[in-house]
């Protein structure tokens, strides 16, 4: 009983929702500056678990929690929970907030604080009426963060349910989480964006990034793909890299080849459409019409010439899968099947409908998830009105008459 009045003294207490992976100073500053601006009495600390709308590697739960532990020792105001990483099953943030007021007094203001971003997506969490109702909630912009999307879902909360969210710029949240984890990957420094506890945990346990990461030439391809693709692309090859090797070591494929393929997919893709027209024609790429009206398609093909003339690659395997991992093609190797179905799969990637199949399938049946990924591509393309290459057209009847033949 005395671990459910846990909070029976306090009249306003605020949970910090948020991955945490890891967590880093804009967390800490944020937090404390919501304390001192609503005269916040305890600020919970609650590391997400088994997240309803992506996969948190469990691995990575631990490691979350006790970075937060580590990082928020020396604020008396502030502590962890551990409630949402012990819960079994999908967890949600009604539940949460329900279960911390069991521990506050009936009285008690409850404030939920987490980055806008995740806010703006709140009426697609579970129960957002009844959770309304029982928190209010700050979301913590950062700086040259536009507000218009977020305060027409205000708005629409307003109205609908007398909901109230409140703003507060933190400029120190230009820190992000993703771009920790890129950094650690490119060998940059994380000095002064973390707490030195959680840099020194991060070094000691070798967190985000993988055995081959750490030979120097990945080390180089990782260092000038920072530099060349935007924050949110470089994890995806992380994530793409990581994926291949795992698809690689299901199907008995070259890991190495996978993990090169998997970080140079997309080393091409950060340009402009005119950039991308000037580097074909630098680096001889031949472009059909179809390229032409789409340069972006273009990415792939530009890409295995970077991948050879910039980054060194000479492995015409490895230079395959990254030509044709947008387009595929008839009778793949191997080793393109998984850079193509890794790309699709990698557990950075948001959610869209089919996700889930494929990647059942892709540990399963390698050709029949490249089936169902053109499928769902050429779909989705002729949906958006977009010319599709002829290349995924005749790899489609190629993949769909092998999987009859099965
Ligand atoms: P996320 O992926 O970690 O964060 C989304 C964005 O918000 C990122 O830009 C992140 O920056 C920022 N952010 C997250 N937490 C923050 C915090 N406390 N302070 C400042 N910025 C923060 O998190 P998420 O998965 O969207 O979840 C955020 C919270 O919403 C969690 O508590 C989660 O449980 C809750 N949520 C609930 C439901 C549901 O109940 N159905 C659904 C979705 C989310 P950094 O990467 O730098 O942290």
């Amino acid at each position: 009983m005395k671990q459910l009045a846990q909070y029976k003294n306090y009249n306003k207490i605020a949970i910090m929702g948020g991955t945490f992976n890891p967590i880093h100073i804009g967390h800490l500053v944020a937090a404390e500056a919501v304390r001192q601006e609503l005269g916040i009495e305890r600020v919970i600390f609650i590391p997400t678990g088994n997240s309803p709308h992506k996969e948190n590697d469990p691995m990575y739960n631990e490691h979350r929690y006790l970075m937060a532990v580590l990082a928020t020792v020396t604020n008396p105001y502030f502590e962890v929970s551990r409630m949402e990483i012990d819960r079994t099953g999908k967890s949600y943030t009604v539940d949460t907030v329900k279960e911390l007021r069991y521990m506050c007094s009936k009285d008690c203001e409850i404030y939920f604080i987490t980055g806008a971003d995740a806010i703006e997506q709140i009426l697609t969490w579970k129960d957002p009426e009844e959770l309304l109702s029982i928190c209010r909630f700050v979301a913590v912009t950062r700086p040259g963060y536009d507000k218009t999307r977020l305060e027409k879902t205000i708005n629409t909360l307003k109205k609908k349910y007398k909901g109230n969210i409140v703003f507060l710029e933190v400029p120190a949240l230009s820190i992000s989480s993703t771009d920790i984890r890129n950094r650690v990957v490119a060998n940059k420094t994380i000095k002064y964006l973390v707490p030195d506890s959680v840099e020194n945990y991060i070094l000691k346990f070798g967190l985000y990034s993988t055995e081959f990461a750490l030979t120097p030439r990945i080390n180089d391809i990782n260092k000038r793909l920072h530099s060349v693709l935007t924050p949110k692309r470089f994890r995806h090859t992380q994530g793409v890299a990581e994926e291949a090797v795992r698809l690689a070591e299901r199907y008995g494929a070259d890991m190495e080849k996978a993990y090169y393929a998997g970080l140079l997919h997309d080393c091409a893709k950060c340009y402009t459409d005119e950039e991308k027209l000037s580097m074909c024609e630098e680096y001889n790429v031949p472009l059909d019409d179809v390229l032409m009206k789409q340069p972006d398609l273009a990415h792939s093909f530009l890409g295995a010439a970077l991948a050879r003339a910039e980054y060194g690659v000479d492995d015409e395997d490895i230079i395959n899968a990254i030509c044709y991992h947008t387009t595929g093609r008839a009778n793949m190797s191997l080793l393109e099947k998984i850079i193509y179905i890794a790309d699709y799969i990698e557990p950075n990637r948001e959610f869209f409908p089919g996700l889930e199949e494929i990647r059942q399938l892709a540990y399963t049946d390698i050709d029949r998830a490249v089936e169902y990924s053109l499928r769902n591509t050429i779909d989705y393309n002729t949906n958006k009105k977009r010319i599709i290459h002829p290349l995924s057209i005749t790899a489609l009847e190629y993949y769909r008459e092998e999987n009859n033949e099965k």
